[in-house]
């Protein structure tokens, strides 16, 4: 007979907290000090580098995932940066560098868009997610998991503690 702990894998709601590097040191991203990432892994809740990466890990365990683009935002598209005249966007919103946009597609889906630079004409804006084309290094830390429940397998996401959720 063995003992096995329960490990992650499709159907398990993971609590992580991490620090998101970049490919040079710099600090990107992390999870809040008291309070943990919470993810459905299987549903595309993060990105697929950093699912794959922490497949079979376990509570209390650190890893070190390093992600190439292509499993997480993907390569940066070069003529994905594009020019609206400042009077596109609505009068009195605030447009400033850094921040995220809703576009809307094509087919009138919603796609978001980041505004590189604020001219006295013109906003430049990029199509590319930020971290497009760059190496993600990820230091986490398991610090949960649990088998997910039949709503949250439906609804693609964890409802956190409670059950509580938001839409
Ligand atoms: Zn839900």
């Amino acid at each position: 007979m063995s003992l096995s702990s329960p490990s992650i894998g499709p159907g398990k709601v993971v609590r992580i907290h991490y620090v998101l590097r970049s490919e040079t040191g710099e600090v990107l991203d992390s999870s809040d000090a008291s309070e943990p990432l919470e993810y459905l892994h299987g549903a595309q809740n993060i990105v697929p580098g950093l699912e794959q990466g922490l497949l079979g890990a376990s509570t209390g365990q650190k890893l070190r995932v390093k992600v190439p683009p292509e499993g997480g935002y993907g390569p940066r598209a070069p003529d994905a940066v594009h020019a609206f005249p400042r009077a596109a966007f609505p009068e009195g919103m605030e447009v400033e560098p850094g921040m995220s946009l809703q576009a809307e597609g094509e087919d009138g889906q919603s796609l978001p868009v980041w505004v590189l630079s604020v001219e006295a004409e013109r906003v430049m804006v990029d199509f590319n997610h930020p971290l497009a084309g760059q190496t993600l290094d990820f230091e986490v830390t398991v610090a949960g998991l649990r088998d997910a429940t039949s709503e949250e397998m439906a609804h693609g996401h964890p409802h956190g503690p409670g059950g509580h959720h938001h839409h």
